[in-house]
């Protein structure tokens, strides 16, 4: 008899054996749809010996109903997924889930229909259909997209359709995208570009895993430079995936990418609709999409041939995924390139410890771009000690701050003033009775956004309007905003400056692809004079008369002292002083602080970047930290306290000895309630050499945990 395990996208199920019924074929990574009890669920046919036996008889075995019309998953990306799990401590099926769901329903026919206005009116008005129709003005998707978009249920749309005011369309998910051209317009490089591409096109050609740090400054021209291997894995028929952190910020990348290779690449985000998701999904496993362009997601997608990876701004936070699958695409995508047999390019100005450590072990290959293209000069930056020089009572910018804008302005250039704030203020309370607003679903202050009228909560999303009087004491009027946002500094700049042009950019004010091309295209036309941005602004942009940078406080971020606090100042300051001076004029940063001794503040005003890393490195290697040992989080939640806690000291009292290994906490975990669960969290470090992953599989193992308790397990944790 023909009997199959398959990886089932159950978790607690994991590995079913079913049997083939005659006339089927199916191999190792075929996707099938099988029997469960009255169900049916989606399956991947596995390598036998890879998954856990299972003995049920024979005889006793039910058929696999069908196999789905896609490639079968390749057995590097099956290997990948293994990878994965284990070294995560996630379920086989979650992982594989991230392949296959992103696609959508697999089955069916190679058509989606989705739904537009037709521009009739229905028999009988109400408040919702009318809401549902203004809300839905140009827009063309299927009936649960629009249903989120016009924030109306599902059942009214039906309604509108029933009525003919939404009509169908037909949208073919199997269009071909348009082919690039490798030699569209190839740009003369500079010799140090000449000769970094030169050395990554080889190794395209060589079919080989080889990773490689590209380290570039700022403005050194990297995208160009790693264009050309991208170029030869498509005259060799391969295709490309390009991780970006964020995506929606990523138009300033796809001009230069359709001037270079003719067309636009295919997108891969949370945003896209899901017949554009299942289009590509269909076009990168049958090989038909050449330049896969990315969020981190876009590494588990079947790709049918692929032959590089490009990680770009690698050291990005943003590449780590901090729910489900907790995993860092950085570190994945190496070893989906050692499973494929390809190279991978790590691409950054301000490369994480981590990486450095890699390329001077030899384990991953150093590229440098040691200057900036076109002969443009690193900028000139300087402190405004804050002690020293403070800005005027409930000011932010100090009198010398205040001065270069003022200058550039009068020339008619272009200032950034960074704070990795978003909102008008971090902190509301009422000044009668000293009330706080605090989130209900978490341990935050909500945070006041006047340019919508709103205090938010940054972590679950929470909002309500800002009352007219205390909820507390019932005082009218008495609410006062704590510390800046940039909302309240780009109104700071507004009464300083009246005539100058100002705009804020955050993930608030850019929410969409259009905003922010708008954004750009406004920024480059010279149309701002101030931009007050978050990390947002911090990397990707190139505008040319962008020459003064202000950071309003870099002591933000190493508050907390958490292990990467100074690692992200660093980043983040350096990154924001590389917007400027980019084209022709000098660039100028300006960095506020009320620690200007402190080793990293010292270390990016003198523009000594080996200084600081030196100093890092010392500093991990004493704490027992990434790249000198490891660390992992667990984290025990439940919306009720009590268990949440039991349910962590009860974890506590079964901890492992084992040598080289220490266990901290149970503790109450940074953000102790989030969304509505208290959580609870262990701290694990040990020492390189030990299995950390097998100890923490089986010390959770110990433990029955209560329905209500979650369990997270945080490999290589992104900060703590
Ligand atoms: P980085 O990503 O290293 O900060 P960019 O890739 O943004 O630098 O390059 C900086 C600027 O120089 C961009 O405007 C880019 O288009 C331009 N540039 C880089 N290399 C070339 C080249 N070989 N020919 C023409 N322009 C280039
Ligand atoms: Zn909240």
């Amino acid at each position: 008899m023909n009997r199959v395990r398959c990886l089932v996208f159950n978790a607690a199920l994991g590995a079913l054996d079913y049997r083939v019924p005659e006339g089927m074929s199916v191999g190792p990574g075929s996707v099938v749809l099988a029997p469960l009890g009255p169900r049916q669920i989606t399956g991947i046919v596995w390598e036998e010996e890879r998954l856990p036996a299972n003995d049920v008889p024979d005889a006793k075995l039910r058929a696999l109903l069908e196999v789905l019309p896609v490639p079968p998953l390749s057995a590097p990306l099956r290997r990948l997924i293994e990878w994965t799990s284990d070294y995560y401590c996630a379920p086989m099926s979650a992982v594989a889930r991230m392949v296959i769901s992103s696609g959508g329903a697999l089955k069916g026919p190679g058509t989606m229909t989705e739904y537009r206005l037709s521009g009739g009116m229905p028999e009988r008005m109400t408040p919702q259909r009318e809401a549902a129709i203004d809300a839905l003005q140009g827009e063309q998707a299927t009936i649960r997209e629009l249903s989120g978009i016009a924030g109306v249920s599902e059942g009214v749309l039906r309604g509108l359709v029933g009525q003919g005011v939404l009509e169908p369309v037909l949208v073919s998910i199997d269009r071909p995208f348009p082919a690039t051209d490798p030699d569209f317009e190839v740009p003369e490089l500079s010799p140090d570009q000449h000769e970094v591409a030169g050395r990554l096109v080889e190794a395209v050609k060589a079919r080989e895993f080889a990773p490689f740090l590209l380290d570039g400054v700022t403005g050194s021209g990297k995208t160009e430079t790693y264009f050309e291997p991208m170029a030869e894995a498509l005259r060799m028929g391969r295709q490309v995936l390009v991780l970006l952190p964020e995506i929606a910020l990523t138009e300033n990348f796809l001009s230069r990418f359709e001037q270079r290779f003719g067309v636009p690449p295919v997108l891969w985000h949370s945003s896209l609709k899901s017949t554009e998701r299942r289009r590509a999904w269909r076009a990168i496993s049958e090989g038909n999409a050449q330049v896969v362009v990315g969020a981190r997601s876009a590494l588990f997608l079947p790709y049918r041939n692929l032959g590089l990876i490009v990680v770009d701004e690698a050291h990005e936070v943003s590449f780590k995924q901090d729910d489900g699958v907790r995993y860092n695409a950085r570190d994945v995508s190496v070893m989906r390139a050692r499973f494929e047999k390809i190279p991978v390019v790590l691409a950054s100005a301000t490369p994480a410890l981590e990486s450095l450590q890699m390329a001077e072990s030899g384990i991953y290959e150093k590229l440098d771009l040691p200057s900036r293209f076109g002969g443009a000069q690193l900028p000139h930056i300087d402190t405004i000690n804050l002690t020293e020089e403070p800005p005027e009572r409930q000011r932010w910018l100090s009198p010398r701050l205040v001065a270069a804008l003022e200058d550039r302005l009068a020339k008619g250039e272009q200032s950034l003033l960074f704070l990795n704030r978003r909102g008008f203020a971090p902190l509301t309370l009422c000044r009668n009775c000293g009330f706080r607003f605090q989130c209900p679903n978490c341990s935050a202050w909500l945070v006041e956004h006047r340019l919508s009228r709103r205090l938010a909560c940054h972590h679950c999303g929470h909002e309500t309007m800002p009352p007219e009087t205390c909820p507390e004491c019932g005082e009218p009027d008495c609410l006062v905003a704590c510390g800046p946002g940039v909302e309240r500094i780009a109104d700071e700049v507004a009464e300083i400056l009246p005539e100058a042009r100002v705009s804020v950019a955050t993930s608030d004010t850019l929410n969409s692809p259009e905003r922010a091309a708008q954004f750009i295209h406004e920024a480059e036309s010279g149309a701002i004079d101030v931009i007050v941005g978050t990390q947002l602004v911090t990397k990707g942009f190139h505008f040319p008369e962008l020459t003064l940078v202000g950071v309003i406080d870099a002591d933000l971020g190493l508050e907390g002292g958490d292990l990467r606090a100074a690692e992200r100042t660093y980043q983040q300051v350096a990154q924001v002083a590389g917007r400027a001076g980019r084209g022709a004029k000098p660039g100028e940063v300006l960095i506020q602080t009320r620690h200007p001794e402190a080793a990293v503040i010292a270390a990016l005003a003198a523009g000594d970047r080996d200084a600081f890393y030196e100093a890092e490195t010392e500093a991990r290697r004493h704490a027992g930290a990434p790249p000198f040992g490891r660390w992992a989080a667990i984290i025990i939640s439940s919306e009720d306290d009590q268990e949440a806690r039991q349910a962590a000291n009860r974890l506590g009292d079964s901890r492992p000895q084992e040598d080289d290994l220490t266990i901290l906490g149970p503790a109450p975990a940074p953000l102790a309630l989030l969304r509505g669960r208290y959580r609870y969290r262990f701290l694990v470090n040990a020492r390189r050499s030990v299995e950390l992953q097998k100890i923490i599989l089986r010390w959770l193992g110990t433990q029955q945990f209560a329905p209500g308790v979650r369990v997270g397990v945080d490999i290589d944790p992104y900060s703590f």
